[in-house]
């Protein structure tokens, strides 16, 4: 693959000052990174390119030589520790510490700035999108969902040398992970410690690069999970499934998978916390008569009895057929809310029927002045 002119890359041009190329690289970490960009190769790729290009530029030696033979005077020993694979991650954010300082966008969290021990790393999170229908909602459910992720390679272990073979010392400390320095004054001896700056305190190096993983330790897998949705989840309530994220380079834990709920709104049925809300559309005859309707419920139906005189807007309950609560014991109910069809463009015998009806006693409206209105019925249901 043909390299890119690395002013191309960090977008500059060739007379940019040291602080300009510093801006244009911090540019271009923040936006490829992996964190921000989760199983993206494509991005990662220009966050290598990007790294390697402030590698060279921001090295005046290296930038003149660059300058003067383009990518060819960068092969061998002027082009340090990037032969033909890039840089890997590792050494992109050690690198980190002197450009960001101590306002790294990035936290601590590579632990390339110095201080003490490293600390254990942990990958990047992924985050999933799962829809769901009414019927998944209200029982839960198993999923089994396709992720693409970052998993250690199996060719090196996770350890990011060649053929997972074992590390080699540092040469710098002796595998101690630690620097000594001893100082005569007039107090006597003194010995100060620090973090080894070749292997950042672990006291190992990479020899020879694996292939697998271009020493990276991790490779882009695609895996199927199972997951177990409990019943009565709700729409953008995200879920976490510890360790299945990413994997961060050479050895670490690995983030979380991170499952948003989208809810599918269901036809029929409309949700109301643990109910299920049906608007039920009874002809004039069959309240007046009374009968018996098939109504729909969660995943199946069910036949209820229409009581004869039953009045538009009154409720019915069907116990616990709602939504289950999420992590508890109670069920939700459907309720089931009734509404008169009022009939339209009707017939010459239609109409003689009802002129007839409309003046008898029976068909005058006599609402019960101790009926609740509709607010208070809503109210006894919801609360
Ligand atoms: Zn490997
Ligand atoms: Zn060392």
């Amino acid at each position: 693959m043909a390299k890119r002119d690395y002013y191309e890359v960090l977008e500059i041009s060739k007379s940019a000052s040291e602080e300009e190329i510093k801006k244009a690289y911090r540019k271009m970490a923040i936006k490829y990174h992996p964190d921000k960009n989760p199983g993206d190769k494509a991005a990662e790729e220009k966050f290598k390119e990007a790294a390697e290009a402030y590698e060279v530029l921001s090295d005046a030696k290296k930038k003149a030589q660059y300058d003067r033979f383009g990518h060819a005077g960068m092969g061998g020993a002027a082009g340090g520790g990037f032969g033909g694979q890039g840089m890997n991650m590792e050494d992109i954010f050690s690198q980190f510490g002197s450009i960001f300082g101590d306002d790294s966008p990035f936290g601590n969290m590579f632990g390339g700035g110095g201080g003490g021990q490293r600390r254990m790393r942990k990958g990047s999170d992924l985050r999933i999108k799962l829809k769901l229908n009414l019927e998944e909602v209200a029982n839960g459910v198993e999923k089994k969902i396709k992720v693409k992720r970052h998993v250690t390679c199996k060719s090196c272990s996770g350890n990011g040398a060649k053929n997972g073979t074992e590390l080699s010392t540092c040469q710098t400390c002796g595998g101690a992970g630690q620097v000594r320095r001893v100082q005569q004054t007039m107090l006597g001896q003194m010995v100060t410690t620090s973090p080894c700056p070749t292997c950042n305190g672990e006291g190992k190096q990479v020899k020879t690069r694996c292939e697998a993983c271009f020493g990276e330790g991790r490779v882009l897998e695609e895996e199927i999970i199972p997951i177990k949705i409990p019943a009565g989840v709700a729409d953008s309530m995200q879920l976490s499934m510890s360790g299945k994220g990413n994997v961060p380079p050479r050895g670490g834990v690995a983030g979380d998978l991170l499952i948003v709920i989208e809810e599918e709104p269901d036809e029929l049925l409309h949700r109301d916390g643990t109910n299920v809300i049906y608007d039920l559309h009874l002809n004039f005859a069959d309240a007046a008569l009374g009968t018996s309707v098939e109504v729909p419920t969660i995943g199946g139906k069910a036949r209820i009895t229409i009581e004869p005189g039953t009045q538009s807007g009154k409720i019915l309950r069907l116990k616990g057929k709602g939504i289950r609560e999420l992590n508890g014991y109670g069920v939700g109910d459907e309720l089931i809310h009734v509404n008169l069809w009022t009939p339209k463009n009707l017939t010459k015998e239609e109409t003689e029927m009802l002129e007839k009806m409309r003046d008898s006693a029976n068909f005058q409206p006599k609402p019960n002045k101790n009926d609740k209105n509709f607010f208070e019925k809503m109210k006894d249901f919801f609360n």
